[in-house]
């Protein structure tokens, strides 16, 4: 594996405050899906190891909710540094697991890194309200407490940034937190618990089980000490997992899929967009919520910027990510391959035209090879559904209100981009598409400091920014009278 911390690694669970078994004895294997090489094992743990974690969660959250603010954010702020003191490491671990080539990895370490260090900050600002009383003789105060025991559900896409903007939040509030990472990414999770403890966060506080989905989501939901789930996912888990947490009410933050629009008008600049499309299409080979997914082009610049994004795809580099300047690793498994390849077939069997790529790459495995359509007709597979793989459709589009309308013809609403340069049409289409966020201009939208989020199917909540501790904070108001 050839850290140079090998502690990092650890392939047992982490669940009050201490490196566990499953009950069981059972273990899943955790597979590189470079080279198919198994990495190593973790415990398969089940609903009541998940209860002894959510009850030690219930143990630890009075003292670290009566930490002050700054004693929290201290000990984040910790491990925010600890993080970024590893980042060779971690990213190293991510890639073998994960897949994505060795700079994303890295790069997302810090990305990862950056919510734990903002959230500490915003551990310290969690202001109240004073409102002017309603009769002489009152006074109204609204104080703001975290929400107490929440649950995480993460996927194996982002195996250390989707962690980090839930449970940093979390902690800063002063929630505790159990979480359960992707059984193909438990490596990175349980590597961030290995610096939580070093960085000082008390036993309980965060725990991490690994496992069965089913079992453990479950507990998770079932269980009444948890009084909130966040979710990152599929819209079909996040659903589920929705109605599971009806009968508690349960607060719920649900991060699930999208199916971006990326709109090229006629007064873009399209080299310009042609950079923002690779970016947001090829990042983590296609396989993040905020990818790319469909691509409008207005009429008149459809053959100029085909061209350009062809050239362009043409140069991507496929290979091990641990390779250097790999571009594109393999797709997460075989299932994810074979994804992309009905996308592909269905629009062609329907009249679209494969520029580049279009199969399995010659390396094996889940590598494919980076696909660029065009002419795809407006019904295909691809417009509907999230492909999570690197193929870009192009499609044609008229006019503004035909862009406009194509771009919301989706279920969901997370990201969405659009290149133009007349100011009224930035405005115009900005506030007309139904989605949380919108790259104008640019194709990389991710950030700690702003709201990640969408509407419609694509969730509830939202993560990062000043609004994200939001979603672990209740609000509690206070009618004095004198
Ligand atoms: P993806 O297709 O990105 O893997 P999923 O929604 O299937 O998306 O998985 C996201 C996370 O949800 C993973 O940690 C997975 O193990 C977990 N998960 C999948 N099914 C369930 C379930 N029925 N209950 C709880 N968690 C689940």
């Amino acid at each position: 594996m050839q850290l140079k911390d090998t502690s990092l690694f650890r392939q047992q669970a982490y669940i009050d405050g201490a490196w566990q078994d499953a009950d069981s004895g059972q273990t899943i294997k955790v597979n590189n899906p470079a080279s198919n090489e198994i990495l190593g094992t973790v415990p398969k743990m089940g609903a009541a190891e998940t209860r002894r974690a959510i009850e030690a969660a219930e143990r630890a959250l009075p003292a670290w909710r009566d930490l002050t603010a700054k004693e929290r954010s201290q000990k984040l702020r910790r491990w925010f540094e600890l993080m970024m003191e590893n980042q060779d490491d971690l990213g190293r671990l991510m890639t073998l697991e994960q897949g994505k080539p060795l700079a994303e990895s890295k790069g997302e370490i810090a990305y990862a890194a950056s919510f734990i260090e903002w959230f500490a900050e915003e551990a310290k600002r969690i202001y109240g309200d004073t409102i002017p009383g309603h009769q002489k003789d009152k006074r109204i105060i609204v104080i703001k407490q975290p929400i107490g025991v929440t649950a995480a559900i993460t996927p194996w896409n982002f195996p250390a940034a989707m962690i980090t903007r839930k449970a940093g939040p979390a902690l800063a509030a002063g929630c505790t937190m159990v979480l359960k990472p992707a059984s193909q990414t438990p490596f990175s999770a349980l590597a961030l618990a290995e610096l939580a403890e070093r960085a000082g966060i008390p036993k309980g506080v965060f725990s991490v089980v690994t496992g069965s989905a089913g079992d453990i989501g479950d507990e998770l939901t079932a269980n009444p000490t948890v009084r909130k789930l966040s979710f990152t996912g599929s819209t079909e888990v996040g659903a589920k997992l929705m109605a599971q947490c009806a009968p508690g009410i349960k607060k719920l933050s649900l991060e699930l899929g999208g199916n971006a629009p990326f709109l090229v008008f006629d007064d873009a600049d399209l080299d310009e967009a042609v950079k923002g499309a690779m970016q947001s299409k090829y990042r983590n080979a296609g396989q993040t919520c905020v990818c790319v997914n469909r691509i409008y082009v207005q009429d008149s610049v459809y053959d100029a910027f085909a061209e350009k994004f062809q050239a362009a795809v043409a140069k991507l580099k496929v290979g091990n990510g641990l390779d250097e300047g790999v571009d594109i690793g393999p797709l997460i498994d075989d299932r994810a391959a074979a994804k992309v390849r009905e996308h592909i077939e269905d629009a062609v069997a329907n009249g679209a035209k494969v520029l580049t790529g279009g199969k399995a790459h010659e390396m094996g495995g889940s590598y494919f090879e980076p696909t660029l359509m065009v002419n795809v007709p407006h019904d295909a597979k691809v417009a509907k559904e999230e492909t999570f793989g690197p193929l870009a459709p192009l499609f044609r589009f008229k006019d503004e209100a035909e862009g406009i309308a194509l771009a919301n013809d989706t279920e969901f609403g997370l990201a969405a981009y659009f290149y133009a340069r007349d100011l009224g049409r930035v405005f115009r289409v900005a506030e007309a598409i139904e989605s949380g966020m919108i790259g104008i201009n640019t194709g990389m939208i991710s950030t700690e400091v702003a709201p990640f989020g969408g509407v419609k199917s694509s969730g509830l909540g939202r993560e990062g920014s000043k609004y994200g501790i939001e979603d672990y904070l209740e609000i509690k108001y206070l009618c004095l009278g004198l």
